[in-house]
């Protein structure tokens, strides 16, 4: 801080920096004046920028500030520009000539938020920490607007960082003595490696939880995980200051468990993102949830699709009994939608905050039960999923009614505005509000009575914050007020005045007032402490609630679109009729999506090269393969006819030349550190869908590159595979190996011009169509003309390539040059 040491600080700045020094340098503070919050120093230098607030000076202190109850702002607008805002309260009641107590009260962070405007309700707002420890890196994951807490453990960093991904955190703690380890994941921020000590961290775990061991939690081996969730629960309540009392318990997320897909392959799938937009993704077109705790849920089922085939039966069993009984399924629904966001409700309000609206919206959620529970029960005999789900939805039949009871119908947004309480749930309360109408009857009955005594019509009673109730006569009738008015005060054109029977009824309004607002306070309060008591039983009930919320959506999907149950087994088939792409079939104006199938046993058949022109819709079809898969193992239906699908456990997407500008790396580069992962991990289980790779350097190197990754998941992974591909000479693999199949995209030719039939049929593509593409893309004609031209000229120049295995002309009209510059000859 810049404070000149010989200048002395007043009682109230030495304060101010004692409280800046204790903070953390990046934070602004918020420190509260009065009726302001004020910032100094290179805070206010920061924040008045992002905030657009003047920036002022006084005895060259810069400063900026604004009005106490205009704070939730300009915290959403500092945590959204990635700071973390402190909030230093006075704490004593002001008294003239002495300084006011100050605290922290705590500090606000991108991933510890519980304003609802800055919180996306169809997404988890995660703070994370991680730490490597010994060979195993842990993850701990916090949010604290819901009070989930879960941890993973991963052997390598890849991996970890994979699973960051797929959850997004706002925010990330690493411990600040592992900087070289994992300063480079993304968005991370050191903290206190005391935190982190296994010993130091399980400690106050177990602190949190009452707990001696983590047996219950199933993760007292996991020492990396429990001492990344340590040293979140550190951070929470020594940095933040936070409360913590909502999160319950700690989850173990066992990787094993889920279908691995690595980062690139979300992107390349379109999971949960697009560049072409949100309406493009998967989740998008499968998502009909109706409550946010589902569409958090779907997203976290798109991006952890399940491996056990017990539990994916388990999902589609309930699919399917609802499928079956759609006027059910509607009823469910109905009751879904009226249901809000028990879970952050919930989190809110056991800490604390939350706003009565929060309370009646719980209640009016929670009201909704009964009717569900009933229609659920009518499909549990045939589900066994219905059935822990029921189990996990509680009744609160007594909290319902008590808040009916104790709420107003429609309860204002904040506490301090009042007028929460329903009459007749607090018999004081209602005194002290009787006394306060009727005192302000009294009031109103005395304007008529004084306009008659004093015989003035315009005389007016009325009331400002200063003096309260007044009376208020002209100037031109001033003269004839009776002699028991006090005056008070001179207007420009108005005298006011007051009367000892005025201000004794006045007394009492402002009393019986004062009174209510705190009893109201005070039942308020009550009302969430009933709340925090049940907090364990609502936490579960959201859970549940959340997933019945999305496999109803699923169903309705389904539904709306003929997805049909896939058949799922421990086989290595793959077997698709009539597959549409489930984001494009949604999507496709212009055209009818056209289906279809893949026939994969792996035996005979598990690697597929696809070859077509560009635009056929290779990309399309390759995709869809993979996105069905994922569906099915989430336990969805799929859109297709039918489908077969023996259980993957890991997707890889890779898609050629990507760039990747924003990471410094060439693409090729990219390309080929993502081939690698496959090449390293994929196994017989897995699926790997590659589209156009080698395509980042010399044809050559491209193709031989290709050649050989195809050859070694076929022969050595044997990991079902659909290869898109430019390089016609891959189609010769097929020659060689038993498991290679070649298919293409059907286009017709018609007057030089091309139809894309979007048909996947067996055979390899005949020509690549480019000058085609190029032309219906709008080349002008004599563009065309002249590559035609070279075209022809190149086809007879050139020969074919030695290719590996045995190389057979087949009907692949694609060439390549036989020197490296074979155009030399034609512009020479
Ligand atoms: P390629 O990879 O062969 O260049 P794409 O898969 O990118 O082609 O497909 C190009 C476009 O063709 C897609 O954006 C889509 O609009 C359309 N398309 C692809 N497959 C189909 C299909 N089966 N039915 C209808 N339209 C399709
Ligand atoms: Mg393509």
């Amino acid at each position: 801080m810049a404070a000149k040491k010989d200048k002395k600080l007043t009682p109230m700045m030495a304060q101010y920096m004692a409280m800046r020094r204790s903070l953390p340098d990046d934070v602004v503070l918020f420190f509260r004046l009065g009726d302001f919050y004020e910032m100094f120093f290179e805070d206010a230098q920061r924040a008045a920028s992002t905030l657009n607030i003047a920036l002022t000076k006084r005895h060259d202190v810069p400063m900026c500030g604004f009005p106490y109850h205009a704070a939730q702002g300009y915290i959403a607008k500092l945590v959204r520009a990635g700071i973390r805002v402190a909030i230093g309260e006075q704490t004593s009641t002001p008294v003239q000539g002495q300084l006011v107590e100050r605290e922290i009260s705590q500090i606000i962070s991108a991933g510890t938020v519980d304003d609802i405007n800055l919180l996306d309700g169809a997404r988890h707002n995660y703070l994370a920490s991680i730490c490597c420890i010994g060979k195993r890196y842990g993850l701990a994951c916090a949010d604290h607007s819901t009070g989930e807490f879960t941890v993973s453990e991963f052997s390598d960093k890849m991996q970890l960082e994979d699973e960051l991904k797929r959850l997004s955190p706002s925010e990330i703690i690493i411990p600040d003595d592992q900087i070289s380890q994992l300063g480079d994941v993304a968005h991370c921020m050191p903290y206190d490696g005391y935190a982190y000590i296994p010993e130091q961290a399980q400690h106050q775990l177990k602190e949190q939880f009452k707990v001696q061991s983590f047996d219950g939690f199933g993760c007292s081996e996991m020492t990396a995980a429990t001492s990344a969730a340590g040293a979140i629960l550190h951070y929470l309540i020594y940095q933040l200051r936070r409360s913590c009392d909502h999160l319950l318990k700690l989850s173990v997320r066992d990787n094993n468990e889920f279908v691995m897909i690595d980062s690139a392959s979300q992107n390349n799938l379109d999971l949960v993102e697009s560049r072409s937009g949100k309406k493009h993704t998967l989740l998008h077109a499968l998502d009909r949830t109706a409550t946010p705790m589902g569409a958090r849920k779907l997203r976290d089922w798109i991006l952890h699709p399940l491996r056990d085939l017990e539990s994916i039966v388990a999902r589609q069993d309930l699919i399917a009994a609802f499928l079956e009984q759609p006027y059910l399924l509607n009823q469910c629904r109905d009751s879904l939608k009226q249901i809000r966001d028990i879970e952050r409700t919930t989190g809110r309000l056991s800490q604390g905050s939350g706003s009565p609206r929060d309370l009646q919206s719980l209640g009016l959620s929670l009201a909704q039960i009964p009717t569900l529970k009933e229609d659920l029960q009518a499909v549990a005999s045939s589900t066994p999923l219905a059935n822990q789900l029921l189990a996990n939805i509680h009744n609160f039949d007594d909290l319902v009614e008590l808040l009916e009871r104790a709420l107003v119908d429609e309860p204002p947004a904040k506490l301090t505005d009042g007028g929460i309480i329903r009459d007749g749930y607090c018999p004081p309360l209602d005194e002290f509000r009787s006394a306060s109408r009727d005192g302000k009857q009294w009031i109103a009955r005395l304007q008529e009575s004084e306009r008659k005594r004093s015989g003035i019509d315009s005389l007016k009673i009325k009331f400002n914050n200063v003096f309260g109730y007044f009376i208020e006569v002209t100037k031109a009738k001033a003269e004839f007020v009776p002699d028991d008015y006090l005056r008070k005060q001179t207007m420009a054109n108005a005298e006011r005045f007051i009367t000892p029977g005025l201000k004794e009824v006045e007394s009492k309004v402002l009393g019986a007032e004062e009174r209510s607002k705190q009893l109201e306070a005070e039942e308020f309060s009550k009302l969430r402490a009933q709340i925090a008591k049940h907090l364990d039983e609502l936490q579960q009930t959201a859970d549940a609630l959340a997933s019945l919320d999305v496999l109803l959506g699923l169903a309705e999907t389904a539904q709306l679109f003929q997805h049909s149950r896939p058949i799922l087994d421990e086989s290595r088939k793959l077997s698709i009729l009539e597959g549409r792409h489930p984001v494009l079939e949604q999507t496709l104006v212009d055209e009818k999506f056209v289906p279809n199938d893949t026939l994969l046993n792996h035996e005979d058949s598990r690697l597929v090269i696809l070859t077509g022109p560009n635009m056929a819709g290779k990309s399309t079809y390759i995709r869809q393969v993979a996105l069905i898969t994922l569906i099915a193992q989430i336990g969805a239906y799929v859109p297709a006819e039918s489908a077969h699908i023996g259980l993957v456990d890991r997707i890889f997407c890779r898609v050629g030349a990507s760039d990747d500008i924003s990471r410094g790396q060439s693409t090729f580069m990219v390309e080929m550190n993502e081939t690698s992962l496959i090449i390293n991990n994929a196994t017989n289980k897995s699926l790997v869908i590659l589209d156009e790779i080698g395509r980042g350097t010399a044809t050559f190197d491209g193709l031989s590159i290709a050649w050989s990754v195809a050859e070694h998941l076929h022969d050595t992974l044997e990991s079902r595979t659909l290869f898109a591909t430019h390089y016609h000479e891959l189609t010769d693999l097929a020659n060689t190996r038993k498991a290679v199949e070649n298919y293409n995209v059907a286009v017709r030719e018609w007057n030089d011009e091309i139809i894309f039939l979007r048909k996947i049929l067996p055979g390899s593509a005949d020509k690549s169509y480019g000058i085609q593409v190029a032309k219906l893309a709008g080349l002008p004609d004599s563009i065309v003309n002249r590559a035609k031209d070279i075209l022809s000229h190149l086809e007879m120049n050139s020969s074919k390539p030695e290719a590996k295995g045995k190389p057979k002309a087949k009907n692949t009209k694609a060439t390549m040059p036989e020197s490296n510059s074979p155009q030399m000859d034609l512009f020479g």
